[in-house]
């Protein structure tokens, strides 16, 4: 392929701009913005605009932290099928997928928006910590399954909601092992995160 320079301005900003996605190489975006100047113009206009409203579309639930329309609850959350008495804590949006594809919760969730990691400079109070003690005031909670990655951050994160939580009338499991340690659990197959959900074990033993 030719040089990214010797491209018009406008389509060079293109491939700068997708060049920036996770897994996309620089020559990935040059064919990714070629193939986009085949597009109809209706069709590039249509992309265009979802993008530019994207943020504005789509936020997070103010009650668990997940992606939703808008700013209401999400579909989790207002679904009246899914159990109310357990929450699964994760880190990230990309793991509430992981535990929905293994099928086996059908809890609410609660998006934490990362780990606590002294190195990076992120406490409690840079998590949706306080937002997950307002869901337990009602006492409907009768668990709370850590479901936090097997590295430092993540046990660090897991003792501190224990200390948090362990005294307020929920039980506090987590998931067993079989994820393995210093793993993304993210990226954890369907059939390892069933069985380390249906393994979970009460914290601490
Ligand atoms: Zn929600």
């Amino acid at each position: 392929m030719a040089d990214i320079k010797s491209y018009p301005d406008a389509l060079q900003r293109v491939i700068a701009y997708l060049g920036h996605l996770p897994g996309v190489g620089g020559r990935t975006a040059e064919r990714m913005a070629l193939s986009l100047m085949s597009w109809q113009e209706g069709d590039l206009a249509g992309f265009g605009a979802q993008l530019s409203s994207l943020r504005k579309d789509v936020g997070f639930c103010p009650v668990c932290g997940y992606l939703t329309n808008g700013s209401q609850p999400c579909r989790f959350c207002s679904s009246p099928d899914r159990e109310r008495s357990i929450i699964c804590v994760v880190e990230q949006v990309t793991q509430v997928h992981t535990i929905e594809n293994s099928g086996c919760f059908k809890g609410l969730y609660h998006v934490l928006g990362g780990k606590i990691s002294p190195m990076k400079g992120r406490g409690p109070a840079d998590l949706r910590i306080e937002e997950l003690r307002e869901r337990l005031a009602d006492g409907e909670v009768k668990e709370i399954l850590i479901a936090l990655s097997p590295d430092v951050e993540g046990e660090a994160t897991a003792h501190y909601l224990a200390q948090e939580f362990g005294g307020m009338g929920v039980m506090l499991s987590r998931i067993a092992a079989g994820v393995p340690v210093g793993s993304d659990l993210s990226f954890a197959d369907a059939a390892t995160m069933a069985s380390a959900i249906s393994g979970r074990r009460r914290f601490g033993e």
